[in-house]
């Protein structure tokens, strides 16, 4: 597994050679912190993590007693999570990878808070990106 990744702006960079495992989180923190039902972590060993750029953008903050997080402070996105809890790992967004790991996402992690508004498919209406429903936003470029 090697991998690197970016927040939305750019500005903070950063790979690593080695995960440990992959889980969803629906904890009521990572809800919060992330504006989203749940977040997909990849957990790796601090020995293996590497900030490559944006270091003066991030911005950690005690997100609980134990625990703190990091976003970007130049266009919020939310990156990094560590833990006296769970000391020598810096838990990473799977989401700001550039491409992905292949590392199965093995837990679903705080099942008992997970948001009932949170799961995909069922009979909600499916729009694909070149749906005319969506045809306004089709100008911006991923
Ligand atoms: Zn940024
Ligand atoms: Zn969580």
């Amino acid at each position: 597994v090697k991998a690197s990744g970016k927040c939305l702006c750019g500005k903070v960079a950063f790979g690593f050679g080695k995960a440990e495992a992959s889980a969803h989180c629906h904890c009521h923190y990572c809800q919060r912190a992330h504006g989203a039902a749940f977040v997909t972590w990849v957990v790796v060993k601090d020995d293996h993590f590497r900030l490559e750029s944006g270091e003066r953008n991030l911005h950690w903050f005690q997100s609980s007693e134990q625990s703190r997080r990091a976003f970007c402070a130049e266009c919020g996105s939310t990156l990094f999570f560590r833990s006296t809890l769970c000391p020598g790992e810096t838990h990473v967004t799977r989401a700001n990878l550039v491409g992905d790991v292949e590392i199965p996402v093995r837990y679903d992690c705080f099942v008992e808070q997970r948001a009932t508004w949170g799961e995909t498919g069922g009979d909600r209406i499916q729009l694909r990106g070149d749906s005319p429903a969506l045809a306004k936003y089709s100008a911006v470029r991923p």
